[in-house]
């Protein structure tokens, strides 16, 4: 009876840890909104939509105790502003800074691994030098463009990410499983920018998404098409759209448009998150 009792306690750890172990864990993070008067920069009409505020993602993915950063939202010196206009017509605010709402998970930057960014623009990689302990996954051509070219594209803003150039970097040539398990796959998808890839993730419970990067700002965009005017390459672009058209098809994914502020309106932040 004891020998029983003893194995069914194991067993019960057993399941517990296989629960846990099962897959990934999503948590995201408000790292900002921008609203624009004018939303014509990208590819749309004002009339398309009434949508004109972009909310700014951070997400942290946490697989058996390994952590990746998929997006690093607003400048961090932007922290504390209250609808301040930043860029010509775009107008942030920009609440409780990552760093902090990472500490109030008990997480300092250097608890991350691994990090990894949809592109390069200024929204995307606000707090990216804090992470310059982490392990920097990026295309090689994002990495020309946001290194070597910085100046050609106006929406990169090298001060915020310069110390990454002596992050330990594997640079990417097209997509790549970032824990080996299939789980947790980066997918090239330029266009917006040289290299802008997207994420695709197979969560145990809440099933398979793909975190859309800049492939979409607005709902409306996927609906018609839309290309932004500041878009790199629209024929790339457009191969793009097609390639996780396919990617969404074969999986069943549900592709989350990351600056949705309706969807991020539904969506439970940190320190809940989506398993
Ligand atoms: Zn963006």
């Amino acid at each position: 009876m004891r020998v029983a009792k003893h194995l069914s306690a194991l067993l019960l750890a057993t399941i517990a840890f296989q629960a846990w172990g099962a897959g990934p864990r999503l948590y995201i993070f408000d790292c900002g909104l921008i609203r624009h008067d004018d939303i014509t920069n990208y590819g749309l009409s004002n009339a398309d939509t009434d949508v004109r505020e972009l909310f700014v993602p951070c997400y942290v993915i946490e697989r058996e105790g390994q952590r990746l950063l998929w997006d690093g939202g607003l400048p961090l010196a932007w922290v504390g502003r209250t609808d301040f206009e930043a860029l010509e017509g775009a107008y942030v605010t920009y609440k409780v800074s990552l760093i902090d709402q990472l500490a109030a998970m008990g997480l300092h930057p250097d608890d991350i691994d691994y990090i990894a960014f949809s592109h390069f623009h200024l929204d995307h990689v606000g707090a990216g030098n804090a992470f310059v302990n982490s392990h920097l996954l990026i295309q090689k051509t994002e990495h020309e463009a946001a290194f070597e070219h910085a100046e050609d594209n106006e929406i990169f803003d090298p001060s915020l990410y310069d110390k990454l150039v002596d992050a330990e970097t594997t640079l990417l040539d097209g997509d790549h499983d970032v824990f080996g398990d299939g789980s947790v796959r980066i997918i090239s998808a330029p266009g917006h920018t040289p290299g802008h890839q997207v994420l695709y993730l197979e969560l145990a419970n809440t099933g398979r998404i793909v975190l859309s990067g800049d492939l979409y700002h607005f709902e409306k965009s996927r609906e018609l098409g839309a290309i932004p005017n500041f878009n790199t390459d629209p024929e790339q672009s457009r191969q793009s759209f097609a390639r996780v058209d396919r990617l969404l098809d074969e999986t069943g994914a549900t592709l989350w448009i990351e600056h949705s502020k309706a969807l991020a309106d539904s969506l439970n932040k940190a320190p809940a998150f989506y398993d």
